[in-house]
């Protein structure tokens, strides 16, 4: 099975179609969460992530505020302008759908969460030391996160005490270590310092994974932005990917 696998797409339609048209035909679609908070297009991109096919979603902690899981003080002034704003925005419909989410999903070979195994919307998975800590708390081979909006992957070798970080390049094809920690970078606010939407490509016939990044009209998203009044550091950012 070839799966596109997404995360933080953060409200960026003009991200997410190009990576949708840059991925091509794929068997299924697995997406990490935050599909809202600090982008203009909280309906749209909902609307589009159910409209794939074999579709797994999981809840972001942006999604998780939206819903009034978690409290709006945990976020900084500016996050929580833009989490309130997308409250009013979001029909009936997308809300419900966002309420629907769980916070992990385990398959046979995948677990699947936002930030961390250990904390599923909160932990960041930044460096070596808390990535090999969080190796204890999934049973699978393979874990998926997103979050930290870096394009990362964490092997744990076999009686080794310490994970190994690969930050990959653009098309940069990797084999899966039989334990892996994958971030597929975000969609919609990339913070590597490449502006480029980013998303992974991952055969489970051949556990591969193959990093990507496409380039989107960023201005078209800042203007939309700025329609809207959204903070002017979310829509500065976008372009340098920060
Ligand atoms: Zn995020």
């Amino acid at each position: 099975m070839k799966i596109l696998i997404i995360s933080d797409i953060h409200a960026n339609l003009t991200a997410l179609e190009a990576v949708f048209a840059n991925a091509g035909e794929v068997d299924a679609c697995w997406c990490l969460g935050d599909l809202v908070g600090y982008g203009p297009d909280p309906n749209e991109c909902i609307a589009l992530i159910r409209q794939q096919n074999n579709l797994i979603c999981i809840e972001g902690n942006h999604d998780a505020a939206v819903i009034e899981q978690i409290e709006l003080t945990a976020f900084n002034p500016e996050a929580r302008l833009a989490l309130n704003w997308t409250r009013a925005q979001l029909t009936a419909d997308n809300l419900q759908y966002l309420k629907s989410l769980p916070e992990r999903v385990e398959l046979d070979l995948v677990t699947l969460v936002h930030g961390s195994p250990r904390q599923p919307v909160w932990e960041y998975l930044l460096d070596t030391r808390t990535a090999t800590l969080n190796f204890s708390f999934f049973k699978t081979p393979y874990c998926l996160v997103g979050h930290t909006h870096l394009p990362v992957l964490y092997y744990l070798a076999e009686e080794s005490r310490m994970s190994t970080l690969i930050m990959p390049d653009n098309s940069t094809q990797l084999a899966l270590a039989p334990r892996t920690i994958l971030n597929p970078g975000s969609v919609g606010q990339p913070r590597d310092r490449d502006p480029r939407a980013s998303y992974v490509i991952l055969d489970t016939d051949l556990f591969i994974c193959e990093y990507h990044r496409v380039a989107y009209d960023v201005a078209a998203v800042q203007e939309r932005m700025r329609k809207h009044n959204l903070p002017e550091r979310h829509i500065q950012r976008l372009l340098i990917g920060w």
